[in-house]
């Protein structure tokens, strides 16, 4: 885990200072410990109050991306009254419903053909981290009534180890999925790794054929990713109509923002994704009536980013250090949810939005690979 510490402010008026940093992958989410969220505002004077330096040192950007422009003009109407018809897209009633009928369908595929799906786990390393997100993985298959098998290898295991438990788990008929906890001890070559796992059990989705045909028109994969799965999924049992809405996703990571904006874009969106040496990210996302937004900085999509009406999905889980809490941190999105609220028609929340809907789709992809392997309708 890279370690500096940078300045950052929340978009509350308070600078704080980023701790720690970390840019890997859903196994391993950055621990930034950054200040309390922003506050909630509901005046004219919001955003005036919002120009003086601590807001532009909020919207701070890497290399050549250029700060965006104060947000002036774009002043969301919402913000001018105090009732403001916004919903809060419940991630954790969502993928409780799901995992409801997770439950239903495992069991009878157990009565009906006496299959239960199976999901095998290889974590190396002692990565505290990675041992909790295992430990949750194998909590959530028994709440389902999944088969959850695992290998713990230590830090120092051999490529052809972890691959050694890959090829066994391959062959074995009881297991229908595989997921390979990232990330790997720096020894190890990932890419290696992952493309050991066989694509008929690849239910994190992450194997290059599974994400070529995810791009490619008339093809489909066999399992989507999690993550941008459980995006969708939250818009669509949301009520949102995706077709011919102007999409923006923010991040273009080959686990989140890219297979997040080809799922989009399979469902007839018109979508533009941001990255980080985009130069005007404010005004493009300003046209979204959809955003998704995987970047991993906090409360870094403001209020006046955000088209009034406008749909919300927040990937982002960043820990900010919040002294009132016990833990001393506590975990906001990328979008500034208390600005957001007043502008959009619906938004998750961090945490309780799209965290839950991964694993609630890991375990689903389980399902789909044991029912497809038993050919069980
Ligand atoms: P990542 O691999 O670090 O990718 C971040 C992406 O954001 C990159 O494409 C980067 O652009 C872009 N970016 C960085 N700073 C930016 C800026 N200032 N403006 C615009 N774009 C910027 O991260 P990730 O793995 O996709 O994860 C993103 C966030 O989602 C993290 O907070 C992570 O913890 C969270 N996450 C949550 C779940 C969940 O289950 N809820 C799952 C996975 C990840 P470049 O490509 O130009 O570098």
């Amino acid at each position: 885990m890279a370690s500096s510490a940078a300045a950052a402010s929340s978009c509350s008026s308070i600078s704080m200072m980023f701790l720690t940093h970390s840019s890997a992958a859903t196994s391993s989410t950055a621990h930034r410990l950054l200040p309390p969220g922003c506050l909630r505002r509901r005046s004219l004077h919001f955003y005036p109050l919002q120009m003086g330096p601590t807001y532009l040192r909020c919207l701070t950007f890497p290399s050549s991306a250029a700060a965006p422009s104060p947000p002036h003009v774009v002043v969301p109407h919402a913000s001018l009254t105090t009732e403001v018809n916004t919903k809060v897209i419940d991630g954790k009633a969502i993928a409780k419903q799901i995992r409801d009928e997770i439950t239903a369908e495992v069991s009878r595929m157990k009565e009906a053909i006496g299959v239960i799906p199976g999901l095998a786990v290889i974590l190396v390393g002692d990565r505290k981290d990675s041992a909790t997100y295992v430990r949750n993985k194998k909590k959530a298959c028994e709440s389902v009534g999944i088969n959850s098998l695992e290998v713990h290898l230590p830090e120092d295991s051999t490529e052809e180890e972890v691959l050694k438990h890959i090829s066994g788990y391959n062959d074995d008929p009881s297991v229908h999925g595989i997921l390979v906890q990232l990330p790997l001890p720096s020894h190890m070559n990932e890419q290696h790794v992952l493309n050991a796992v066989r694509i008929e059990k690849d239910v994190d989705g992450f194997h290059p054929l599974n994400i070529g045909r995810l791009a490619m028109r008339g093809r489909e994969p066999l399992f989507v990713p999690c993550t941008p799965k459980g995006c969708i999924e939250l818009l669509h049992r949301h009520g949102v109509s995706i077709k011919g809405k102007r999409a923006v996703v923010i991040g273009r990571s080959n686990i989140v923002g890219m297979p997040a904006a080809l799922l989009l874009q399979r469902e007839d969106a018109t979508v533009t994704v941001v990255h980080s040496r985009t130069s005007n990210p404010e005004e493009i996302t300003r046209q979204a009536d959809i955003i998704i937004s995987a970047v991993g900085q906090p409360n870094m999509v403001r209020g006046s980013w955000i088209k009034p009406g406008a749909v919300i999905i927040d990937v982002g889980i960043n820990p900010v250090e919040d002294p009132n809490s016990p833990r001393g941190y506590r975990l906001v999105g990328d979008v500034c949810y208390e600005e957001a609220i007043e502008v959009a028609s619906a938004v998750t929340p961090v945490p309780g939005g799209v965290g839950p809907m991964t694993i609630a789709m890991l375990l689903q992809n389980t399902l789909i690979s044991a029912k497809r392997m038993h050919n069980f309708e």
